[in-house]
């Protein structure tokens, strides 16, 4: 596969959309705190701005920049990654169609769809998404989506885009991808054929653990026209200085994901040799049943690594509050480690369901720190 490098990614992460200012030359693009924007003449606008919540200047740079490493032609901001989940529900959906959702989908989107959703008209069928056959008799004559996410949270499974956006194609429903654990950086769902990619750029593509976002891209016009007519008539849309921020933070996107893999895959040598680590869940290595699929589709793996203690739920806990490093805290994507509990934290809603999760593994997101100073920290952990 191409790498990002020959695709000129980090060049595009930090200059399209983002001119140098017209009027005073600003190499950075200023942060356009307004709401309105006076017009010459009555319905003449002189940049195409009338309004904020229907587009700012700001949004629209860090909304051409996603587009393009999406490699999209249309890319929408929000407020939240599950407002932008909201916003694609709305615009592909009608009361009445049926959805396809990963067994174990991101819990903020899982109840999107099941408390919301259900109740507006729509019924879904939870399906482990690796298991293609599984998804083919899922699919049903008003199917009109499936959501993929790969690697899922926090068990780092892997599903097949090629594959799953042939079988969309087959069932004339879109297929999106929510593409937050990779980033745009290790993997581009719409040149493997999926229809939209979402992601919480609250996560990787802001990086830096102080704003929450989402987006949408897409290369299909019909469904950019949708995005943007949702974004405005609901108004979740992200405002200049978030929008501004998460710029800021896409710049360095391509350093900080090598970094992150970088250091990954050290914690994975050192846990995968551990005696008081039972099994390591991460895509790169060649024993995790996605290996294959992830390695045809991802450019590196990524920083999430997630891993079963030796002595249960007791003795994971204990781990995750003895780190000082990696910080004990939910979230991921940020340059800092963190360490969390899945059973007791981020999945804690989820007890008793199909997404439950095993209450000996922790997750971490292995930061950008220097990797001795991380081993140092989970070694002492763990002993
Ligand atoms: C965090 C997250 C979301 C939700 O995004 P917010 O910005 O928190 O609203 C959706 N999908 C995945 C995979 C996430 O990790």
């Amino acid at each position: 596969m191409t790498t990002p490098a020959d695709d000129g990614f980090a060049t595009r992460a930090i200059h399209v959309g983002q001119e140098p200012d017209a009027t005073t030359g600003a190499v950075v693009v200023p942060i356009y705190q307004t709401s309105t924007f006076a017009q010459d003449v009555v319905g003449e606008t002189r940049a195409g701005y009338d309004y904020s919540r229907a587009g700012n200047p700001t949004r629209t740079a860090l909304e051409l920049a996603l587009a393009s490493l999406e490699r999209g032609r249309h890319g929408k901001a929000f407020a939240s990654g599950m407002a932008a989940a909201d916003a694609a529900i709305r615009a592909i959906l009608r009361p009445g169609d049926h959805l396809i959702i990963p067994s174990d989908a991101y819990g903020g989107s899982f109840r999107l769809i099941d408390k919301i959703g259900v109740p507006w008209g729509l019924t879904y069928s939870a399906v482990p998404l690796a298991d293609l056959d599984a998804v083919r008799a899922a699919v049903r004559p008003n199917t009109r989506l499936i959501w993929c996410e790969t690697p899922t949270n926090p068990l780092l499974g892997i599903a097949d885009i090629y594959e799953l956006a042939a079988i969309a194609r087959d069932a004339d429903a879109k297929l999106l991808v929510d593409n937050t654990f990779a980033s745009p950086y290790l993997q581009q769902p719409l040149a493997l054929g999926a229809d939209i990619v979402l992601h919480s750029t609250t996560k990787y593509v802001g990086g830096h653990s102080d704003v929450v976002g989402g987006a949408l891209i897409t290369a299909n016009d019909e469904l950019g026209e949708a995005f943007s007519f949702h974004a405005k008539s609901m108004g979740a849309v992200a405002g200049p200085f978030d929008s501004w921020l998460t710029l800021r933070g896409l710049k360095t996107l391509a350093v900080r994901m090598e970094r992150h893999c970088d250091n990954a895959e050290q914690i994975v040598d050192l846990l995968e040799s551990h005696s008081r680590v039972g099994t390591v869940y991460y895509p790169g290595l060649e024993t995790h049943p996605g290996h294959d699929v992830a390695a045809g589709q991802m450019h590196r793996f990524g920083g999430m690594v997630s891993f079963r203690v030796v002595g249960g739920r007791e003795e994971a806990v204990k781990i995750c509050s003895r780190t000082r490093l990696f910080t004990l805290g939910e979230s991921l994507g940020g340059v800092e480690s963190l360490i969390e509990h899945p059973a007791l934290m981020t999945h804690a809603s989820v007890a008793g369901s199909s997404l439950e999760v095993p209450d000996d593994l922790i997750r971490l997101s292995v930061g950008i720190e220097d990797i001795d100073d991380l081993i140092a920290d989970l070694s002492d952990a763990l002993d």
